[in-house]
């Protein structure tokens, strides 16, 4: 059994006083029945303040982004022990848009996804193809590349450690989300593939879907055998919405 995951990437928005609303508005919301691990990724500058209103509660916190580095001489760089103090249980790490503005390749995210596990930290690695590769019908391809770069060394036991999200760009912040098929394709394409590398384990991994999900979205995605919860933008920054895609697992 695969416990389904709802995490929310809040991306480069917010201040102090939004991640203290939202947060208490999101509590203040939930039932205490949920049935997905909930997790949210504020900005590096709000973890802090985020760990302390979370205390207690059913919501894990996670960051956005990581160093393949330990401490030491890399200037402007948050590393795995400094996320650990403040509270930080998952990492998501490659997404489209580190990888589009940051140069991140498949073999940094590799690193860091390694350093984020040696720490204990859950990475929630990021893949998926672009428009053109997907008109071009490489999604397969460019995911399977992604897949066997982000996992390269991995063991077994690590790869029970760490966490998918298929994230077609196309798909992310645009309003257009793939169809609960077209996701549920590349979901099991995923799983197939780690099931050629490490058998059985690959069955224990979740992958989360995440491009434009929505509360009148969310359920007819969950419902596919291989979509395991969703990674989800701009609708986490508003409370009753992210609720909403909670409700729907
Ligand atoms: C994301 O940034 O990971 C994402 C899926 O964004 P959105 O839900 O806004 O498409």
């Amino acid at each position: 059994m695969r416990k389904p995951i709802i995490a929310g990437n809040w991306k480069m928005n917010g201040t102090a006083d939004l991640t203290e609303a939202l947060i208490t508005e999101l509590l203040a919301g939930l039932s205490g029945n949920e049935k997905a691990t909930m997790v949210i990724c504020p900005p590096f500058p709000f973890l802090e303040a985020a760990h302390r209103l979370l205390s207690g509660s059913a919501v894990a916190l996670g960051a956005q982004e990581m160093s393949a580095h330990g401490p030491g001489a890399y200037t402007g760089e948050v590393c795995a022990e400094m996320l650990l103090t403040v509270g930080v249980r998952y990492v998501i790490l490659g997404h489209s848009e580190r990888r589009q503005y940051h140069a991140e390749t498949d073999r940094i995210v590799n690193a860091k996804a390694r350093r984020a596990l040696e720490a204990s930290l859950i990475p929630i690695i990021c893949v998926g193809e672009s428009l053109q590769e997907r008109e071009r019908g490489e999604t397969e391809q460019v995911v399977g590349r992604q897949i066997d770069g982000t996992l390269s060394e991995l063991t077994v036991d690590e790869l029970k450690g760490i966490v998918i999200a298929y994230e077609p760009i196309w798909a992310i912040g645009t309003g257009r989300t793939a169809t609960p098929q077209m996701a549920q394709d590349v979901h099991r394409f995923i799983r197939q593939r780690l099931a050629s590398r490490y058998g059985e384990a690959a069955d224990a991994v979740r992958i989360l879907y995440g491009g434009s999900v929505k509360p009148d979205n969310a359920a007819g995605l969950l419902r596919e055998p291989d979509i395991d919860g969703a990674l989800v933008g701009g609708a986490s920054l508003k409370a009753d919405d992210f609720r909403a895609i909670i409700e729907a697992v």
